[in-house]
């Protein structure tokens, strides 16, 4: 693989970033990823507008302009032959070559690594035509998850739970409502409705989780803003959540328990035909 750091292409092998770096050293950085469908970046636009309220919101600099964001992109999808993948994207605040908890100084140039995973299949993947098993856990994560940054532990953590628990992932639950999940926004459908978590700072502001209420609209369905429980979503005609990575993806069991018949959902098989056929018309 060819990646990029810091203004050079490299092969993965050769590239390097310093141990003083706080990406490294304290989670100081913050990340996007993008879809590439058809060897084009779906809502580069939408990535690269939340990158920018990541970096002010924890007051790092921007490490170029979104124009050579692009090209970088572009330029990687191009070097290492992605029909469909994704775009890892991260900056850090640099490090100024010691550890220390006050922030560098101004002048300090963040890193700016990305690298591409090749994943054919990305959109006719087989486990959303299955579905995801999903397990409840505690939301322990800090506040302010609506910044994109790479604290990933307790995500991590809550899929292992997953797993051993043979599920595909969690959903995370604080003060008795369903915030998200570990790498995705959450929705439950029941009778027609579609419900999921307003925006505040508790959840991260999904890019997907925006493209997809506004097709869901445009599509003449109902959707609700509002807190729900689990008990409720395990009550429901069908569940889903939303990513960049995994589009609109199917749940079919939460705690144990089958929603429906235990199968895809009509409006989340729907939501994500639309999805996908929308954002690749737009796909730059
Ligand atoms: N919520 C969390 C915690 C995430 O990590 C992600 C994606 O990484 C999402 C939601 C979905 O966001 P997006 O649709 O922008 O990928």
């Amino acid at each position: 693989r060819t990646v990029y750091v810091n203004g050079e292409y490299l092969p993965e092998t050769e590239a390097k970033v310093s141990i003083f770096d706080r990406g490294f050293l304290m989670a100081d950085a913050v990340y996007e990823v993008t879809s590439v469908l058809g060897g084009k970046l779906i809502d580069f636009e939408g990535h690269a507008v939340r990158l920018k309220r990541s970096l002010d919101e924890l007051e790092m600099a921007e490490p170029c302009t979104k124009e050579e964001l692009l090209e970088i992109h572009r330029k990687l999808v191009e070097l290492n032959g992605i029909d469909e993948g994704l775009v890892y994207l991260q900056v850090s605040r640099g490090s100024d070559g010691d550890r220390d908890f006050v922030f560098p100084s101004e002048d300090t140039k963040p890193t700016l690594v990305l690298f591409t995973q090749n994943k054919p299949g990305l959109a006719d993947s087989p486990a959303a035509k299955k579905g995801a098993k999903i397990i409840s856990i505690e939301d322990i994560r800090w506040g302010r998850r609506d910044i994109k940054t790479v604290q990933l532990l307790y995500p991590s953590m809550g899929k292992m739970m997953a797993k051993k628990a043979g599920a595909d992932d969690a959903w995370m639950i604080e003060d008795g409502h369903v915030t998200e999940g570990t790498s995705n926004n959450a929705y439950f459908v029941k009778d027609g409705v579609i419900v999921t978590r307003p925006l505040s700072n508790d959840i991260l502001h999904g890019i997907t989780r925006k493209a997809v209420l506004r097709l869901a609209e445009e599509a003449q369905l109902k959707v609700e803003e509002r807190l729900f429980t689990i008990e409720e979503a395990k009550a429901a005609d069908e569940a889903f959540t939303t990513s960049a990575s995994a589009f609109v993806m199917p749940v079919v069991e939460i705690d144990g328990v089958a929603l429906g018949d235990g199968t895809p959902g009509p409006i989340a098989k729907r939501l994500r035909e639309i999805y996908l056929e929308e954002s690749m018309k737009e796909a730059i």
